[in-house]
């Protein structure tokens, strides 16, 4: 933006007509001097041509009668006229007669050859007569003075409804044009631009403005709409990416349990509600029998296959927004059973140990599948460590008693 002074649009072009008007009116005055100064030299031949049909006769007489004080009153006639500032008679007996300013004129008189009366050849005096330079600047200075009061008026009057126009019909819209530009923030796009105009000006540059705002301001809000739509997008499809990535990174893949790293953080969540309401808690740890055989003889992808079904079967088993199973290990599951004390979850644990078996003989018939549960229940004042340590130590317990068993038992 540039940092030159402020000037109103009015003001300035206001100046510029004023300017040229001057200008104009200086030009005209000019034009009009110069027709002053001919027209007052016409004034002056025609003066001169009158002296010459008037007066020189009379004064040939005067001369010829030798009447001194005849002649000086003809002179004194002449010089009166205003075009004439000086006029002086040389008679050819020697005597010189002059009458008017000889200061006021310039240096260019016109000669007349008086003759004698009533012929016309021969010489009897030599009459000069000069021009008033007076007159014309009297002329001049009354055409300028005319012009320029007129004219200056004239100016004066045409910029003064000018200056009122440009005000009215073009400095005050801009100006709200400016002021409505400038509080243009994006809770104001819906507020259109108005601008009080007066009734019957038609349309004009200043309409296509307003219709341009309005044109941009629709384009914004639709953008804007456009870029909500997009954020709404996005964020569903941020929203989703990360409900993925919390997926990847709590749940198993292979068996769709939760992962070992979710059970840690829960675990201890499950705990603090238990002390927290008083409420009995349970865990199960369990671990699929001679599973590294099952692998070596059936394959991986068939021991896979045990491990889903396994936490399908489990699932299928535990009460479904309660209870809850975590792949702890390679074929190693931790069931957590909140409000549940030990002897129900005794019978929880063997109700899965038959209910595993089972679903196997399906999957892989000819082949029996078990598996081995350490149960306990949370005791007061033990930490989440302690109470799986020790069902993990049944766990191994019971694959020591034997495998396919639960300890404790009921
Ligand atoms: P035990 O009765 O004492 O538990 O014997 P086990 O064979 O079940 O236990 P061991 O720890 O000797 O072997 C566990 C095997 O489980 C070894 C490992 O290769 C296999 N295993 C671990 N994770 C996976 C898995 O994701 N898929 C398959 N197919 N096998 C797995
Ligand atoms: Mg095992
Ligand atoms: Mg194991």
């Amino acid at each position: 933006m540039s940092a030159s002074l402020f000037r109103p649009i009015a003001t300035t072009l206001i100046r510029s007509v004023f300017l040229w008007a001057t200008l104009c009116a200086l030009a005209i005055g000019s034009i009009q001097a110069a027709y002053s100064y001919i027209h007052v030299q016409d004034r002056f031949e025609l003066a001169v041509r009158e002296i010459g049909q008037t007066n020189v006769p009379l004064l040939s007489v005067s001369i010829w009668d030798i009447e001194p004080e005849a002649i000086r009153r003809q002179l004194e006639v002449i010089a009166a006229r205003p075009e004439i500032g000086y006029v002086s008679l040389t008679v050819t007996t020697g005597q010189t007669f002059s009458a008017g300013d000889k200061g006021l004129t310039n240096d260019r008189p016109r000669h007349f050859d008086i003759p004698p009366p009533g012929r016309p050849v021969g010489v009897i005096g030599n009459l000069e007569i000069f021009e008033n330079p007076a007159a014309f600047y009297r002329e001049l200075i009354y055409t300028l003075g005319v012009a320029s009061l007129g004219y200056g008026v004239l100016t004066l009057l045409i910029c003064t409804l000018i200056a009122y126009l440009l005000k009215r019909d073009l400095e005050r819209p801009l100006r709200r044009v400016a002021q409505f530009a400038s509080e243009l923030t994006p809770n104001r796009l819906t507020i259109p631009l108005e601008l009080a105009r007066s009734p019957g000006h038609g349309r004009d540059e200043i309409d296509l403005v307003v219709e341009g705002f309005s044109v941009l301001q629709s384009g914004i809000n639709s953008h804007i709409a456009n870029l909500d739509e997009q954020v709404a997008q996005r964020t569903a499809e941020l929203e989703s990416a990360l409900a993925a990535i919390h997926r990847l990174s709590t749940i198993d893949p292979l068996t769709g349990c939760f992962n070992r790293r979710l059970f840690n953080e829960r675990i201890q969540e499950e705990l603090d509600r238990a002390i927290r309401y008083q409420r009995a808690l349970a865990v199960i740890f369990c671990d699929i029998d001679h599973f590294k055989r099952i692998n070596d003889t059936c394959g991986h992808l068939l021991g896979d296959q045990v491990l889903q079904e396994a936490a399908e079967c489990f699932r299928r088993e535990l009460r479904g927004h309660i209870d809850w199973v975590a792949r702890y290990g390679g074929e190693e599951f931790v069931i957590v059973l909140p409000e549940t004390s030990l002897p129900a979850a005794i019978a929880t644990a063997e109700r899965l140990r038959l209910a595993l078996t089972e679903s196997m003989a399906t999957l892989l018939p000819g082949l029996t599948v078990t598996a081995s549960f350490g149960v306990t229940q949370h005791v007061p004042g033990e930490t989440v460590q302690e109470l799986l340590q020790r069902a993990d130590n049944l766990l191994y317990a019971a694959k020591a008693a034997g495998r396919n068993q639960t300890l404790p038992r009921l």
